[in-house]
């Protein structure tokens, strides 16, 4: 199938590099015609964004730092003058003092707390207060999450924390806004190594730990979160909403080890 997305235009928020999960799901949705704009954190990430964004066909790329209510609507302002509606968003965005995120949660500090959840859970209802307006024929919106949210995982500590706040808010920013055709729903995917994920301590050992004994053997890659994305965000699943679909080999319904896993 080809065209899926042909005549939608969508946001995404998050890509940092070529690594990235956004990065997986911009290329997905593009492959199926969508029209692309990006927003990125910072100058020093623009010069990674636009190039990307070009490969994908756009040059709607755009300053916007979630931690910053006026950045946000400075970001949506400029959006608007280019487009007059948004059919999709996409908000691939997280962050935790990397200090925090290793050893116990128990030391977690109020600073970091706050801000690990301003970033990472109420960004995205943030950037959805905007984007409600822009969403004039209805829409779609997509986080992404992960399994830390449902279970104890090593190291993940405050963001555990954030990811269960963020995938409630999936369940209460879709009935807030089905009204209206906006569907909102999470991707739980499996572990992956970008930059954000290489700041949990022991990164190296849980990927290898997810390969070893998730029914699939194997850990997943962006272009298939990408691939699951673009259906949440196309006409494919207008019926999906407050959903949290996991893309990760299976891996949240393992019990224990598999006993024919390599010792680590
Ligand atoms: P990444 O480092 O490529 O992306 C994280 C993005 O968050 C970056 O683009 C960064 O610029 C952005 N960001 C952080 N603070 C920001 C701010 N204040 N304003 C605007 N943007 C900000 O890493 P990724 O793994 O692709 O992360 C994307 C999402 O996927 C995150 O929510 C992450 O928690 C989630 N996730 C990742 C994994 C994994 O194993 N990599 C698994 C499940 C869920």
């Amino acid at each position: 199938m080809t065209g899926i997305m042909q005549g939608k235009r969508g946001l995404i928020m998050g890509l940092a590099n070529d690594k990235s999960i956004a990065w997986g799901i911009a290329q997905a949705c593009a492959a199926q015609g969508a029209e692309l704009a990006f927003s990125y954190q910072g100058d020093a990430l623009k010069k990674r964004v636009g190039p990307l964004a070009e490969k994908v066909g756009s040059d709607l790329v755009l300053p916007c730092d979630v931690g910053d209510g006026a950045s946000i609507d400075a970001m949506f302002d400029a959006l608007g003058e280019r487009w007059d509606t948004l059919d999709f968003i996409v908000h691939a965005i997280g962050f935790s003092d990397k200090s925090e995120l290793r050893g116990r949660y128990l030391d977690t500090s109020l600073d970091n707390f706050l801000m690990t959840m301003n970033i990472s859970v109420y960004s995205f209802t943030a950037v959805l207060q905007r984007a409600e307006k822009l969403m004039k024929n209805g829409g779609s919106a997509l986080t992404l999450t992960y399994y830390g949210a449902e279970k104890v995982m090593p190291h993940y500590n405050v963001m555990g924390l954030a990811k269960a706040a963020l995938e409630s808010s999936v369940q209460y920013l879709a009935e807030d806004l089905g009204k209206d055709n906006i569907r909102v729903n999470a991707i739980s995917a499996g572990t992956i190594k970008t930059l954000a994920a290489s700041g949990i301590g022991d990164f190296r050992y849980i990927l290898k730990w997810n390969e070893n004994n998730s029914p699939l053997r194997r850990t997943v890659t962006i272009d298939e979160v990408g691939q699951s994305a673009m259906y949440l965000l196309s006409d494919l699943s207008t019926a999906v909403t407050g959903t949290i679909h996991h893309v990760d080999a299976g891996y949240h319904v393992v019990g224990m080890k598999n006993p024919d896993a390599p010792d680590m």
